[in-house]
């Protein structure tokens, strides 16, 4: 019995230095310490011995099993310790490394741009409004002075989704919206500053410099005592704001079907301080957008009373102003999606 201890508990050491990993341990393990083990099959077999043989034998068994319990509890921890040593290796982070630069988008120079001029009319208290695309022709044409039969809503520059309903020409449309939802309010004062932006849509060819669909910014001041005076106020204010503070502007006499008078509104030159330079075409001076005082017959129109009422309004064109602040000179560029051109404008305002 002693000489079937000793050859176990040497079969044992040999296996399990031989074992290579736990999964080969666990197999050592599964032999030697199991029901089935030689271990239990030799106490199992004292039954027949004398009780001094059995105290003896006993004894050395549990001896054997305490051994063979131990060693294996410490092969166990060895391997479970190497096991995780590799995964905090494989893991390791260098935290001396440099960072690596996430790529993230960039936003688009039209909305650089109506963001800018946002901020500029929200902050002398123009309300911002939002529009509709498709719009009624009563909104876009009729309520603007434009009736059926003006040329300007010709079919050759209008998109038409049947008599009654168009893609809108001009942000304008909002301004008749609004107009016609004061005059039917109840409240006493009738005062309103809007603006409102979007896309517009004209049949047009595109090219280097026009395009079917385009972004404009819309914008009125309504109210009791609104002059002309303001009106000159406010271009020259949102001017100098969006290109910088010693821009002039220069008023040109116009004429727009909603407004009376209109203008054309230019601004000197940002690049050469007006003495004549490539983007100003030599002349000192830029065009840059339409305005005026909304007309007489616009009022009544939208149920308002010019005789108590005023109204300055501007039309802003997004593109151009975008492509003049970066100096941008194809209108394709804005649509095309590509990032190499987006990307250019990743700091811009930092
Ligand atoms: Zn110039």
């Amino acid at each position: 019995m002693i000489n079937k201890l000793t050859i176990i508990l040497n079969e044992f050491n040999d296996q399990l230095n031989s074992a290579k990993g736990l999964e080969e341990l666990e197999e050592v393990k599964k032999q030697f310490s199991g029901k089935d083990s030689p271990l239990n099959d030799i106490l199992k077999g004292m039954r027949e011995a004398s009780v001094e043989e059995r105290q003896e034998i006993g004894k050395l068994a549990n001896q054997v099993r305490v051994e063979i319990t131990n060693k294996l509890n410490l092969r166990f921890e060895d391997f479970n310790r190497a096991v995780l040593n590799e995964k905090l290796k494989a893991e390791q982070i260098d935290v001396s490394l440099p960072g690596t630069n996430l790529d993230f988008g960039t936003k688009h120079p039209l909305n650089l741009v109506i963001e800018e001029i946002s901020d500029i009319f929200t902050e002398i208290g123009f309300e911002m409004v939002d529009g509709t695309e498709v719009e009624l022709d009563l909104f876009n044409f009729q309520n603007l002075n434009l009736p059926i039969g003006h040329p300007a809503r010709d079919m050759q520059d209008t998109f038409y989704i049947n008599d009654e309903v168009v893609m809108r020409t001009h942000c304008t449309n909002e301004t008749a919206r609004m107009f016609t939802q004061i005059s039917k309010t109840n409240s006493k004062s009738k005062n309103l500053a809007a603006i409102s932006y979007g896309n517009v849509y004209r049949r047009d060819d595109d090219d280097a410099t026009h395009s079917h669909q385009f972004m404009q910014v819309d914008g009125f001041a309504l109210g009791e005592k609104i002059s002309f005076a303001n009106l000159k106020w406010v271009l020259k204010y949102m001017c100098q704001r969006l290109f910088n503070e010693s821009v002039n502007i220069r008023l040109r006499p116009s004429f727009f079907p909603f407004t009376e008078p209109s203008v054309e509104v230019d601004v000197s030159c940002f690049k050469c301080d007006g003495k004549g330079c490539a983007l100003c075409k030599q002349s000192g001076w830029i065009e840059i957008l339409g305005s005026g005082m909304i007309n007489d017959q616009v009022m009544e129109l939208n149920g308002l009373d010019p005789k108590t009422q005023s109204a300055l309004a501007f039309g802003i064109g997004i593109e151009r102003i975008a492509m003049l602040k970066f100096g941008i000179n194809n209108i394709r560029n804005f649509y095309e999606n590509n990032t190499k051109f987006l990307d250019q404008f990743k700091f811009y305002g930092e």
